[in-house]
């Protein structure tokens, strides 16, 4: 195969084989953009080397034939030593990788071509600064000599001098420099500096295929889920020069704002300099509106040029450009990084632009990026001023500030007086509820992103960071200490942000953010004033959310147990509720019902608590079915083992013993049965449809207030649809006991109602067992609901409760994932089944109506997997519900 292209060669679109540099390098090239003359190794080449050990048979010659063609178009040979050609030796992978690899500039100086550089410059200094920077580079790049010894012998010079300014050293100075950087390396690397300059040139290229094994390229790559196998190409370019006086320089540049889309002149220039000085921040650039005045021919054809490009690629791009002595050289383009604002106004501007059409303004912006919009935020420069305590697990994203406080009744009662509190716990559960609802965010020192905390936390849009473990928290004491010993009591201010994990002393201010207002309806896109940035931030959400509605194939419900959240579900779009937990609705005052249904000695005990509860549960529902009108709502029955609602075992014992014999008799009761009912592993015990099988009456009572609250909708004039869910079956024998209870219980309150109100009755599949069955289970099933949370749990056999605390983040590390599982649905695993009993299901009942609910219905990536899966619905939290929008109708393009 070809191993080497010229520039002339390539094009931006191969970019796996000539890296994102190398092909857009090309593409400016075929443009008619001044680029150097110059030529790229392939990504297979770097392949080949790092899998031999050896460069692959034809590249050497491939590389002279090239490189023969760039001297011959330049007019002078690599290092010729009275006019020297001289080239730059750059990394540049298929995906962007930022410093992580290296670069070698000014390839081809030597003690004796040097002189040359400076006669044919007439500039002395400039050629021994070349030089120098030659070996530095190359001494630590290609030799592996410490960086900061050339800076240390840099810094000696110039405090000689007694000047901070690099400018200040002289030709004579830079001479010295360079004496002293050849004997660093003489020293540190074993070797002397090579003055041949086709083998620095052969040197170089093999460092920067080696550099793609850098551990800092390693771990960037795990960060960014980049393929470890893809390799760098390697770019050589005839080098022109940003230091050859004020009337050179070098500078970086957008065609747009990336942090708000506007169209502009965004850059940075920096006079007489290299490349290297603007990343290294070595001097302070000016903005790039001084380069009009600086040189306003080479500034109006960097406008033009900027406008070519984005004409070009039809994106916001950023450049890399040197000035040489008053001429413009463009070293670099890309597609540019930008924020989530930018993205969504960006695209909207190419839209009106007519550069791009709606499909692929669609296709520019992520669900990723509105969920960012959708979060309050700190104020960055005010963050970055605060005291830092602590960083924990970003477990749902935003900005909340509120006084410290342990325990769910004191965020109750201050919460009550008008106060803003951050409930602090070492975790939550379902006791805490009432004190999650009533804080601005929630910080638990234990547990990870599927913890108690995370998951009710991100269901309720609330700021949470969990598992921050450097925290001691004592909530007895109602105090924690943070590192360094700084305690935080009850009362006392903080910030957290769910979006970075971090955790702040004090206040740290917090901004909106105008996308809410528009999902919540507050804010009219109709009305959005020109030049405002959240109006038109607005506005742009505003199209692309219509467009992506129109094109989802899969539709989207939420995860809502109370009518408030059903109703802001709607607001943001919700097309149904696609899991109501009913176990939500058994806990505060109805806790007493639910130990009295435990305790029930007798038939006639257990139907009195029943009896009391099934008014509450139907009034529930009867808001739900409200709040949804008109679309569907599935109503999973009572899942978690009911120990969950009774006292710990363990304070429960304490209280008894210390009592002795006063005692309370209805004490003793409960603790006997706490006992009776612990189990070791709760999540696989007595819970879902086992405890239907088990319990008599308690699924029975709960379709009773289904059917009852439908029937009371249906003659307010309202139009419920209920589905009956039943969870975590594993046999088709399970679901049909219930089914016919289920069946039996609607058709008695349709005859004592006189109301026919249909109930469609379904299954989650959450078990390995139900989704290799599916085939048998639909036969009883008119619909599934895939709860990747438990079916990811038993599938991988993880604990949803433990293992993200306890090895998620070695297993991340060791890049046996890249993402939980828990986040992120895992395709070939679990997507493996859920394809089965899809596929399984709809062949044993074709109308199967096929949903997702576990958390993955509101993940970017999980949404396009059951896209293509052919479900019908995805459900997630509310807050989900726009970015689950998005997703569905990008996955449709
Ligand atoms: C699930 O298991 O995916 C699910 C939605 O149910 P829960 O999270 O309530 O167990
Ligand atoms: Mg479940």
């Amino acid at each position: 195969p070809k191993l080497v292209y010229d520039f002339t060669e390539g094009n931006k679109d191969l970019r796996d084989l000539l890296g994102g540099k190398g092909a857009n390098l090309a593409e400016m090239t075929n443009l008619g953009l001044p680029v150097p003359p110059g030529f790229t190794i392939t990504t297979e080449a770097c392949r080949h080397y790092l899998e031999h050990g050896a460069l692959p048979d034809g590249l050497a010659e491939e590389i002279d034939e090239h490189l023969s063609a760039l001297e011959e178009a330049m007019g002078k040979r690599l290092g010729q030593p009275d006019d020297p050609l001289l080239v730059s030796v750059r990394s540049g992978a298929k995906f962007s990788m930022p410093g992580m690899m290296e670069t070698v500039l000014n390839i081809g100086l030597n003690d004796a071509s040097v002189a040359g550089l400076a006669a044919q410059s007439g500039d002395e200094r400039f050629a021994w600064d070349s030089y120098r920077r030659l070996i530095q580079m190359f001494g630590k790049t290609v030799l592996g000599v410490d960086g900061d010894l050339f800076e240390d012998a840099v810094d000696a010079a110039k405090k000689a001098k007694g000047t901070d300014r690099d400018l200040d050293l002289d030709a004579g100075d830079l001479r010295g420099l360079v004496a002293t950087f050849k004997d660093i390396v003489r020293e540190h690397a074993g070797r002397d500096f090579p003055a041949d300059p086709r083998e620095q040139m052969d040197l170089a290229i093999r460092a920067v295929f080696e550099s793609w094994n850098a551990p800092r390229a390693i771990l960037y790559r795990r960060q960014e889920r980049i393929p470890a196998d893809l390799g760098t190409a390697v770019n050589v370019c005839a080098m022109v020069f940003g230091n050859m006086g004020m009337d050179s320089g070098t500078g970086v540049a957008f065609t747009r704002d990336p942090a708000t889309g506007r169209q502009g002149v965004y850059g940075d220039y920096l006079q007489n300099a290299q490349g290297e000085d603007v990343v290294a921040g070595i001097r302070n650039t000016v903005p790039l509106s001084e380069l009009e005045r600086l040189n306003p021919a080479a500034y109006a054809e960097l406008l033009r040029i900027m406008e070519t490009l984005e004409n070009h690629y039809r994106d916001m791009c950023d450049i890399e450009f040197t000035i040489e002595r008053g001429k413009l050289w463009m070293l670099q383009t890309r597609v540019g990084k930008r924020t989530a604002a930018a993205a969504f106004r960006i695209a909207c501007q190419l839209l009106d632009q007519g550069l791009i059409d709606e499909d692929e303004a669609v296709a520019r912006v992520t669900g990723d990026q509105l969920a960012q919009l959708m979060f309050p935020r700190f104020d960055q420069a005010q963050a970055d001023g605060s005291k830092l305590l602590t960083t924990g697990m970003n477990a749902s994203p935003g900005a909340a500030v509120g006084k410290a406080v342990f325990s769910s009744e004191r965020a109750v009662e201050l919460a009550a007086r008008g106060e803003d509190v951050i409930l602090v716990r070492r975790e939550t559960n379902p006791d805490d509820l009432a004190g999650m609802v009533a804080a601005r965010g929630i910080l638990t020192s234990r547990g990870g992103k599927t913890s108690h905390a995370a998951v009710v936390a991100r269901g309720m849009g609330k700021t949470c960071v969990c598992g921050a473990e450097e925290l001691d928290v004592d909530t007895k004491a109602a105090r924690f200490t943070a590192p360094g010993g700084v305690t935080v009591e009850e009362g006392e201010v903080i910030s957290i942000d769910g979006t970075s994990g971090r955790v702040y002393l004090g206040e740290v201010p917090v901004e909106d953010s105008p996308v809410v207002k528009y999902f919540e309806g507050a804010l009219d896109p109709a009305q959005a004033a020109a030049g405002d940035e959240g109006d038109e931030l607005v506005q742009a959400v505003h199209r692309i959310m219509k467009h992506a509605d129109a094109r989802a194939r899969l539709g989207v419900r939420a995860n809502a147990d109370t009518p408030e959240d059903a109703a802001r579900a709607r607001r943001f779009g919700a097309r149904g509720i696609g899991l109501c937990r009913t176990e939500h609705m058994f806990l505060g005052d109805r806790r007493r019902l639910v130990e009295q249904l435990i305790l029930a000695e007798t038939d006639d005990e257990r139907r009195d608590a029943l009896d009391a509860l099934e008014p509450l549960q139907r009034a529930d529902f009867e808001g739900i079915l409200e709040a949804m009108d008109g679309l569907p709502v599935t109503i999973r029955l009572i899942d978690p083992p009911l120990h969950e609602f009774l006292p710990d075992l363990t304070e429960l014992s304490v209280k008894v013993a210390l009592a002795g014999d006063d005692a309370d008799p209805r004490d003793r009761k409960l603790l006997e049965a706490v006992r009776r009912l612990h189990e070791q592993n709760p999540m696989l015990g007595l819970r879902g449809v086992r405890l239907g099988l088990v319990i008599p009456g308690l699924f029975a009572m709960q379709v009773r207030a289904i059917a009852h609250a439908a029937a009371r909708r249906r003659r307010a004039g309202g139009d419920p649809r209920p589905e009956i869910m039943i969870p975590l079956v594993g046999a088709v024998q399970e679901l049909e006991a219930v089914r016919d209870e289920a069946r039996r219980v609607l058709a008695e309150v349709r005859e004592e109602t006189g109301v026919d109100v249909p109930a469609l009755i379904g299954t989650m599949i959450e078990l390995p067992r139900a989704a290799l069955t599916a085939g048998q289970i639909a036969e009883a099933a008119e619909f599934f609901s895939f709860g990747t949370n438990d079916l990811t749990q038993t599938t991988w056999g993880f604990s949803r409760d433990d293992v993200e605390a306890a090895f998620f983040s070695r297993y991340l590390e060791l890049g046996i994932f890249g993402v939980s599982p828990f986040e992120t649905l895992d395709r070939e695993g679990v997507g493996r089944l859920v394809r089965i009993a899809a596929e399984e299901g709809r062949a044993a009942r074709p109308d199967l109506k096929l949903g997702i609910c576990g958390e993955h219905g509101g993940d970017p990536e999980s949404v396009h997997f059951c896209h293509e899966v052919g479900l019908d619905y995805v459900s997630c939290s509310p807050f989900r519900v726009p970015v689950a929008r998005l997703e569905a109708g990008r996955a449709a393009i």
